[in-house]
């Protein structure tokens, strides 16, 4: 969908990066990073004051304790955290089971460790339009041949943050099954002001039993609005980080030296600079949401991330995919279906994500060109 917007020079409301940039204090720290030097591959699972600055983090926002040298590696963003986990943990035909609508690198990661991809549905409840994890799904999913579970709150498409049930119901499970959970929680600082349990993130981790069994991941990207520095990191227990850090080895072995140092800062003491990119956002979410109400779309409640999904029906339409690749070319806006998140698109035929992580200006551009729809 980027490539069409870019052919068709649609405003994209496509891919989820954000048009401004991160907090100045840690762009300043990158350039002065690469002005002083450090250019060259930094230790393979990341610099000492940036580990220690995510085990700080981690410790702030779940009280777990990691140990900065044995619990906390540095990856080539989040995405290279989940396919090392995965590679590293997952045997030939081990099953792992995904929250489905789920985000794209899942099922090739999956299937690059070799491994079975068991889908559990989040179905939009028919009145409040809340996505709800199908609990039952869950628990007939699970089983000897379960692996791991990778869940990911606050969820991208949907915008869903895992209530406390639920993320008891997946823990309940693993502990019941002896099951490894794999956390994305890449939008950790993203959920908003009024979401129904609060604005604080909940880590699968800090439940009983789970501190032992889950491999907590994250990144600077989405936080930072520096989606392009792929700087991602995981927590977890000793011995499954470091398995994690073999498989890393072989894919990329280290990167991103200049913006370590960067991302340690931003940790420390950019999170105010959250605050207000949480709230901005927010404001971002209401403006779509209501000029997408406006415009004849049924909007769904998102509590985090900087998406947000729509019905398409009742605008006469039926099929997301169908009005997403007509879009760029007939009134110059790109989104993405749901259906692309899923291996079964039926459910969520008629439905589409939107990001709003844009300036004001580029969302009301959408917004009038989406009221021709
Ligand atoms: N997981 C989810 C749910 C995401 O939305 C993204 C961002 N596209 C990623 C992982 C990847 O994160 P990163 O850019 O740090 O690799
Ligand atoms: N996480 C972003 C999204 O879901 C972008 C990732 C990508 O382009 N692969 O839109």
């Amino acid at each position: 969908m980027t490539a069409s917007a870019v052919r068709t020079g649609a405003v994209n409301l496509g891919q989820g990066f954000p048009d401004t940039d991160g907090p100045m204090g840690m762009l300043q720290m990158a350039r002065r990073a690469i002005a002083e030097g450090v250019n060259q591959y930094p230790p393979g699972p990341g610099r000492p004051e940036l580990r220690a600055a995510i085990a700080a983090h981690r410790m702030e926002q779940s009280g777990i304790e990691y140990d900065a040298d044995t619990q906390v590696l540095v990856t080539a963003g989040a995405t290279e955290a989940i396919a090392a986990a995965l590679i590293a943990l997952v045997e030939p035909g081990d099953e792992v089971v995904v929250i489905e609508p789920y985000y794209d690198s899942y099922a090739a990661a999956i299937a690059m460790a070799g491994g079975v991809r068991r889908a559990v549905p989040l179905r939009s409840n028919a009145e409040t339009g809340r996505f709800e994890l199908d609990l039952d799904a869950l628990r007939g999913v699970v089983g000897p041949a379960t692996r791991a579970i990778l869940v990911n709150s606050p969820h991208n498409p949907t915008g869903t943050v895992l209530s406390s049930a639920e993320l008891a119901a997946i823990a309940s499970v693993c502990v019941e099954h002896d099951v490894l959970a794999i956390t994305d929680e890449v939008y950790e600082q993203l959920i908003f002001g009024d979401a129904r349990e609060g604005t604080r993130h909940r880590t699968l981790a800090a439940l009983p039993g789970m501190a032992e069994r889950t491999l907590v991941i994250s990144s600077a990207g989405k936080s930072f609005s520096v989606t392009g520095w792929k700087i991602g990191w995981v927590c977890g227990p000793v011995e499954l980080v470091h398995a994690t850090k073999a498989a890393k080895q072989f894919l990329t072995f280290t990167g991103g030296a200049p913006f370590q140092p960067a991302v340690a800062h931003a940790l420390r003491h950019e999170l105010a600079w959250v605050e207000r990119l949480r709230a901005d956002l927010q404001a971002k979410r209401d403006r779509l949401g209501e000029g997408l109400a406006t415009a004849g779309f049924r909007v769904l409640p998102s509590e985090g991330t900087y998406f947000v999904c729509a019905d398409v029906r009742p605008l006469g339409y039926t099929d997301g995919e169908v009005l997403c690749r007509a879009m760029p070319e007939q009134i110059g806006v790109a989104a993405i279906p749901v259906a692309a998140f899923c291996d079964d698109p039926e459910p969520v035929r008629h439905l589409v994500r939107f990001a709003f992580c844009k300036r004001n200006e580029v969302l009301d551009e959408a917004l009038r060109r989406l009221r021709r729809l």
